[in-house]
């Protein structure tokens, strides 16, 4: 008789193929964020996929303390698959086996709380209403310099302020280019609901038409990224009818978390008979903003006299692998000085719901991006992800530093608005 291993028919199992790929060359382990500031192997892409496999072996129970410290602390960043020779789908992997430790469920009592906010609609409206009023007081930079959750919470409020003069301008064009329909976000909708309508300003200009997805919600990465595959599934599903609905040729996003969720449902979809060809579908029209501007210019506007460093949020760089649209984003624009930032591939800490689960390690990780900052002399750092703005935003603030942080969009559309 034949025994199974504890581990079997569970997402990590579904994951055999991707585990096996991994031949432990170790090319992975510099570009990884908590091996360099824990500098332990089992903090390594390396070492957890080692722990993965004993996991799916039964060598390792599932209530392993250490197992589920080193899985709990990874960033969900990707960086080790670009460096990875061998294609190990290691966000796939953490995904399986974050979903096989806890049966689904986030690992604390704060992030399952606020899962089920993001993944209910009313919810998650009241509570971003509520955050905007906060951030429209004195209250989050008053305490934002308070030790620990509550001041870095406060920072990252306070990092919602856009630190430009917006000057508003009716946006034209033709719409020769197709037609786009915004992912709105529930954090960029929320909380940066202005760098949203700014989006659809530069994608008209440059001859996108605008069409609403009106029924669609929260992408459901945070909760992949947690483990709760289920709930990414219902989310991914509410989106796939509402972005069919629409009609547009493109599914367009903002933010790189959300993006790389998109472009990935059809992998969340694919044991599913009734959707996996949907989800493909749909999938394969999501682009992120840069990528669709890129595609035809994009067209420049009036001078802004800044330096700028670009920061890749790793889901546009590692997970959907759009690394030079940005770029080009940001060279339409004239007057801008773009310098060089070091390590601008490397995870700012954030990752999600990280900072709020891990938030040592995510310090650890978000003093190295500052120094990096420190020494672009930029004034202005773009990044296009509202948890990267967020999270560097409130190093930048709590620090005392000069830089701020802006989303890309946000630039090219006061660049326009300065034309
Ligand atoms: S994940 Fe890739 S780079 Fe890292 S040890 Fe395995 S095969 Fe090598
Ligand atoms: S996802 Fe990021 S933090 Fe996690 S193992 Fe890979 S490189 Fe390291």
């Amino acid at each position: 008789m034949t025994t199974m291993p504890p581990c079997a028919d569970t997402p990590l199992a579904r994951e055999q193929a991707g585990l096996d790929a991994c031949v432990h060359c170790g090319f992975c382990l510099q570009a990884c964020p908590t091996y360099l500031a824990l500098e332990d192997e089992n903090d390594s892409p390396r070492g957890r996929i080692v722990l993965m496999r004993a996991l799916a072996d039964g060598t390792l129970p599932p209530s392993d303390a250490d197992l589920r410290e080193h899985i709990d602390r990874c960033l969900g960043c990707r960086a080790c698959e670009t460096a990875c020779p061998s294609g190990v789908p290691y966000g796939h992997l953490l995904e399986a086996t974050r979903a096989t430790l806890r049966g689904g469920q986030a690992p604390t009592v704060a992030a399952r709380a606020l899962l089920r906010v993001f993944s209910h609609r009313p919810l998650m409206r009241a509570a971003m209403a509520l955050a905007r009023l906060l951030a429209a007081t004195p209250i989050p930079t008053l305490l934002m310099k308070l030790p620990g959750r509550i001041g870095f919470g406060m920072a990252m409020l306070a990092a919602t302020e856009f630190p430009l003069e917006r000057a508003k301008y009716r946006a034209e064009g033709n719409g020769e280019n197709g037609s786009a329909a915004l992912l709105l976000g529930c954090v960029m909708e929320g909380l940066f609901t202005d760098t949203n309508r700014a989006t659809e300003r530069v994608l008209i200009r440059n001859g996108y038409e605008m069409v609403a997805a009106p029924s669609q919600g929260c992408c459901g990465a945070l909760h992949a990224h947690a483990g709760d595959l289920d709930a990414a599934r219902r989310l991914a599903r509410r989106n796939i009818e509402a972005f069919e609905r629409s009609g547009a040729r493109y599914v367009v996003t903002n933010a790189a978390g959300c993006g790389a969720m998109m472009k990935e449902y059809d992998h969340l979809l694919s044991g599913d008979a009734e959707w996996s060809e949907r989800a493909r579908a749909v999938s394969s029209r999501v682009r992120d903003v840069s990528e669709l501007l890129a595609a035809v210019g994009p067209q420049s506007g009036g001078v802004l006299p800044f330096t700028v460093a670009y920061d890749a949020p790793c889901h546009l760089q590692h997970a959907q692998r759009v690394t030079t649209a940005p770029i080009a984003v940001l060279e339409a624009i004239p007057g801008i000085q773009l310098v060089p930032l070091d390590e601008s591939d490397q995870c700012c800490g954030s990752a999600g719901i990280y900072n709020l689960i891990e938030p040592e390690t995510s310090n650890a990780v978000l003093a190295r991006k500052l120094d990096r900052i420190v020494a672009s002399h930029a004034s202005l750092v773009a990044t296009g992800n509202p948890g990267c703005l967020m999270q560097i935003g409130a190093g930048l603030l709590r620090s005392d530093m000069q830089a701020r942080v802006v989303h890309p969009i946000d630039l090219l559309d006061a660049s326009y608005a300065a034309d």
